[in-house]
């Protein structure tokens, strides 16, 4: 038998090991643990530990996300920054905001209808960049103000719920 752990779901690391955790040895009772973040994960199956295949399915079973880097396609905000004031926070990303529209509109050709673009790879690239330079920017005054991820998430899930309802998507 030979398993492929994902990567820990909590830190993305792929120091994921099966653990015994079986006490009596009687039976093929298995953990899986994180060396990196100490993650430790047992699966009860009718009230006994699982297998080792069984706890293995039961850990790579997870919503899928796009990367398997776990959060790698999420802005992780700056912590490490000179802004300080609520001033300086809207003059950086107004800053990010500026080359977002810059960039856009120093495209080739640009039509009224932003559906109708008909751009280039790299010009989408560029585009894309100084938008995620601006949801970073704004995820990083979020992180200052103490409005950390659990925060973040579920007022994106809102917000993704309220579109859903008016239609949007
Ligand atoms: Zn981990």
């Amino acid at each position: 038998m030979n398993i492929k752990l994902k990567l820990c779901p909590f830190c993305g690391s792929d120091k994921v090991l099966f653990e015994d955790v079986g006490a009596e040895g009687a039976f093929e009772d298995w953990g899986i643990t994180c060396e990196e973040c100490g993650a430790f994960f047992i699966h009860s199956n009718d009230g006994c530990v699982s297998t080792k295949e069984e706890v293995a399915v039961a850990w790579n079973k997870r919503i899928n996300l796009k990367s398997d880097k776990t959060m790698a396609h999420l802005p992780i905000p700056c912590t490490k920054v000179e802004e300080k004031t609520v001033k300086d926070w809207f003059q950086k990303i107004n800053e990010e905001l500026d080359e977002f529209k810059d960039t856009v509109m120093g495209c080739r050709w640009l039509p009224d209808e932003v559906k109708a673009l008909n751009l280039y790879i790299d010009e989408k690239n560029k585009i894309v960049e100084e938008a995620a330079d601006t949801i970073t920017a704004i995820t990083s005054m979020l992180e200052a103000m103490g409005i950390g991820e659990d925060m973040r998430q579920e007022a994106q899930i809102k917000v993704n719920a309220k579109n859903k309802a008016r239609g949007r998507f």
